[in-house]
């Protein structure tokens, strides 16, 4: 990101702090750290005030701090680093200190207020993650090169994907192909999850070997320069059953109604429910329990959701997936997923490996 992105960064967060009525924020979440600053150790917190953005750290960070965050005043700092921050929240004559609520521990808000002494502490939560949910274009471009380096990988999953191939193999392959080609991770473990396991929203990739009839649904994201991609494709090794090509078809026209559904002032419940209602009228209502989609960005899920009782809007520059899905214990589970860019006309999807109409048989 160019200094500019940051500076234009503070200075809305600046705008949002002055609408809560704070004159000071501390931001602690790691992902809104590196948002704010550019700062990617572990261990740092910052200060955000009108007229300073400290960045406050421990010896280790010293160097990186200089070099990641740039425009930012180092504070270095021996022990308790809330009550440091806090003394200089003080110090600096603040009066209301936000800080996140969802993110600081009982003990950390505790060391916070020690050196903040009479300053008053306001419980203030997702301001920087209302910020990060708009990407910009630098943000969409890491976005979308992460994104082409999922579908790569999966593309060479699928050559290997035969009976006796095993879970954790394929998924070790994807995720060395995507680093090897320039992603600095994978976004998330890859998800290789076969037969019944399939039936798992969140199977962990095992040591199964895949056998003819299964179905296989692989979860895949890349991360590059801090920024995740998220998708997913479901096959059937060899010959799929009939209720399997069934179930894929119910689960394919819910992913088109999503995708239908994104666009600049959706309400995210509405998207959610254009997908569920195709899901609920094949009689698999109980088989979706989860949420259409999530934000993606710095972290492969954050805001926005797209999930009943979500009344928020889409807006222009949102990275949101849709991936509806069906599990069923006796069979196995169908999950589709693609992510897709909020743009003035509507969406854009930014994966871009096919979406089969029928069940793929690898
Ligand atoms: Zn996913
Ligand atoms: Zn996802």
């Amino acid at each position: 990101m160019t200094q500019e992105r940051y500076r234009e960064r503070l200075a809305a967060l600046r705008s949002r702090m002055g609408e809560a009525e704070l004159d000071g924020l501390v931001v602690s979440a790691p992902p809104n750290v590196f948002y704010l600053s550019g700062f990617r150790g572990s261990a740092g917190v910052l200060l955000v005030t009108g007229e300073r953005a400290v960045l406050a750290s421990d010896f280790r960070y010293r160097l990186q701090a200089r070099e990641q965050a740039l425009g930012w005043e180092f504070v270095e700092v021996k022990r308790e680093l809330f009550s440091a921050l806090g003394r200089t929240a003080k110090e600096a004559g603040v009066r209301r200190l936000g800080y996140d609520a969802a993110h600081l521990t009982c003990e950390r808000r505790d060391e916070l207020a020690r050196g903040a002494e009479a300053v008053e502490l306001v419980a203030a939560s997702g301001m920087v993650e209302k910020l990060r949910a708009v990407k910009s274009q630098e943000e969409v471009a890491l976005i979308r090169a992460a994104a082409a380096l999922a579908d790569r990988a999966l593309s060479h999953i699928v050559t290997l994907m035969r009976p006796g191939a095993r879970e954790r193999e394929l998924a070790l392959e994807g995720e060395f192909l995507m680093r090897r080609e320039g992603a600095e991770a994978a976004a998330f473990d890859v998800i290789v999850a076969s037969g019944p396991r399939s039936a798992l929203p969140h199977a962990e990739t095992s040591e199964r070997e895949l056998s003819a009839g299964d179905l296989v649904v692989i979860d895949i994201g890349a991360r590059v320069h801090g920024y995740c991609s998220d998708m997913t494709r479901t096959f059937a090794v060899a010959t799929a059953p009939q209720h399997a090509k069934e179930l894929y078809r119910v689960v394919w026209r819910a992913q088109r109604a999503g995708e239908a559904a994104v666009r600049a002032g959706a309400r995210c419940q509405e998207v959610d429910s254009a997908a569920r209602t195709v899901i609920a009228e094949a009689g698999y209502a109980e088989a979706f329990g989860h949420g259409l989609g999530h934000g993606v960005g710095i972290e492969v899920h954050e805001t926005p959701r797209l999930a009943q009782g979500e009344e928020q809007q889409l807006a222009c520059g949102n990275v949101v997936t849709v991936e509806p899905g069906i599990y069923l214990e006796a069979l196995g589970g169908v999950r589709l997923e693609n992510l897709m860019l909020v743009t003035p006309d509507g969406a854009e999807t930014l994966t871009g490996w096919a979406l089969p109409d029928e069940l793929p048989e690898v």
